[in-house]
């Protein structure tokens, strides 16, 4: 593979209203950094309320003819996209690349786990069907269908600038629907691409819109009453606020929130290959990753067996600018996260953690300036420290030596969050168990990141997600659309006389 193209575009980035983008004169802006630079490269403007709720009146009027248009060409344009996404797949990837810092082949990834979203949403003809009853009473059939919100808004995090957006509004326009995104303003610039994209592929002005912004946006969008549903992925404690503020206006919510995953190494695993997961869970993406792994639970003797060589792969982790292909881990992707990641670093060792590599002063020849940090490990973590109750989100992975499988089981469960977890073994009946008993919506056996596929559906439990529907696959439609129920008869079969008893099946 040769070495990707940086993206190096210095203009504004701007909204995508109606099929143009727009820049408004006295707009609020950004800066966006090349995380790898340590160098602001360009502006990102930030929508007013105002400007919000022009995008929602466009895609108002768009939904019009949109919802009308059947299943079917819905799906044709679909198809289209899906092929131009896999043609721009590379230059998707070093766009997330330049403005995240995650690793190129890790961006390649990103693009192609939101492709697969489309490749379900292809799939809504047959999705969307419903549900019938001949004779449900003498005389009467029964049908219920589903049919798209309106307007529906997305609200997502920095941390998958492609993925993430591609959750949500492929499902949500498939079932009828038209699309606000609002992406995050630390890495815009893939959703003016995704969107162009969309429209080259035959969609209709207006169905998709993108507005870059902030928490301004964000409340303008909740208050619109055009606005019918809502889907969030971000911090837990943004995402509490979503869904109160959704709930208030009595609008849809589905607000997927933070994470502190586990991984249980079971004294019957296969030692290397559990190394090698979590090195890769923990540290990919520079942990920036809400199922990246960021507590180990040692059971038994397993800690003394894994620990010299965990420590050996955490050193030797090649910690470079992402768009070098031999890179392993790209910068942090900020430097508020930065400070953030080794202020919780710096209380690790105030609480008695054992610090056994240190990321910290980390230079990266060339890019001096960039927010690098190198993969950190702590051993003897113990669960009333803050590193094991926070969320740090970044390369820091700590160790907790439990005595047995049980005392595995209750860590794990008493955590806020519950969004994926892990269990390395190799005896059925504990990965069994701990399927069945762990209080987590994402389980992996011997599966470090267990992200399910397109048509499975996404979503954590307790403080990891609020609302009650996951994200994409079967979800994501009965998100999208509400059910409607449709009883009917000919005059023929009606008897004369008006009815005062509460009808039943006859
Ligand atoms: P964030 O919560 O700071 O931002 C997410 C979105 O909310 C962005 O679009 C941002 O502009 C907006 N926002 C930020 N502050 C706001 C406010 N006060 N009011 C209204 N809107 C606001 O999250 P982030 O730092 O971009 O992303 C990292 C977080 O996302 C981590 O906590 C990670 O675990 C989580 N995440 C969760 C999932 C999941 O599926 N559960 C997936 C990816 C990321």
């Amino acid at each position: 593979m040769n070495a990707p193209e940086s993206f190096d575009n210095k203009e504004d980035v701007g909204h995508y209203i109606n099929g143009k983008v727009i820049l408004p004169p006295n707009s609020r802006f950004a800066d966006v950094y090349n995380p790898a630079k340590g160098k602001a490269v360009r502006r990102v403007a930030l929508a007013s309320s105002k400007d919000v709720d022009e995008a929602v009146s466009v895609a108002q009027t768009a939904f019009e003819s949109w919802s009308q248009t059947s299943p079917l060409r819905r799906a044709r344009i679909m198809f289209k996209y899906l092929e131009l996404l896999n043609r721009h797949r590379d230059e998707l990837a070093a766009i997330i690349t330049s403005e995240h810092g995650k690793v190129f082949t890790d961006a390649q990834g990103e693009v192609t786990r939101g492709i697969e979203i489309i490749e379900f949403a292809t799939g809504i003809p047959e999705l969307l069907k419903g549900d019938y009853t001949e004779q449900v009473s003498t005389d009467i059939d029964n049908w219920v269908m589903r049919q798209p919100l309106g307007v529906v808004a997305g609200i997502t995090p920095f941390n998958f600038p492609v993925m993430v957006p591609m959750w949500m509004f492929p499902v949500a326009i498939a079932c009828g629907n038209t699309f606000i995104l609002k992406p995050s303003p630390t890495d815009p610039s893939a959703s003016l691409l995704m969107a162009r994209l969309f429209q080259e592929a035959g969609l209709p002005d207006g169905v998709l819109n993108v507005v870059q912004g902030d928490k301004e946006a964000v409340d303008a969008l909740i208050e619109n009453p055009n606005v019918k549903a809502v889907s969030f992925v971000g911090s837990t404690p943004i995402a509490n606020y979503i869904y109160e503020r959704c709930a208030h206006f009595g609008k849809r919510s589905q607000a997927l929130g933070g994470a502190k995953n586990h991984m249980v190494i079971m004294p019957d695993a296969d030692v290397d290959k559990a190394i090698d997961a979590l090195v890769g869970a923990a540290y990919g993406s520079a942990g920036e990753r809400c199922m990246a792994i960021s507590v180990a639970v040692l059971v038994g003797d397993v800690a003394d067996r894994i620990m010299p060589k965990l420590i050996e792969r955490t050193k030797s982790l090649k910690v470079k600018n992402g768009l070098e292909l031999d890179a392993e881990m790209g910068p942090i992707v900020t430097k508020i996260a930065l400070d953030r990641i080794t202020g919780y670093i710096e209380s690790g060792i105030a609480s008695g953690a054992k610090l056994l590599v240190d990321g910290r002063d980390l230079k990266v020849q060339g890019f001096e300036d960039g927010f690098f940090l190198g993969g950190t490990l702590f051993d003897s973590v113990t669960p009333d420290m803050k590193i094991y109750l926070e969320e740090i989100f970044g390369p820091v992975l700590s160790c907790i030596r439990v005595a047995s499988f049980t005392e595995a089981l209750n860590l794990v469960n008493s955590c806020e969050f519950g969004n994926g977890v892990s269990c390395f073994t190799s005896d059925g009946n504990i990965a069994r168990e701990f399927a069945r008993r762990i209080q987590v919506g994402m389980v992996g056996i011997n599966v470090p990141i267990p992200v399910p596929m397109a048509w499975h559906g996404f979503g954590g439990w307790k403080k990891s997600l609020f609302g009650d529907m996951h994200a994409y696959g079967k979800e994501g439609v009965r998100f999208y659309t509400k059910q409607k129920s449709i009883m009917q008869r000919w005059p023929e079969s009606i008897a004369k006389g008006a009815e005062f008893a509460m009808p039943t099946s006859k």
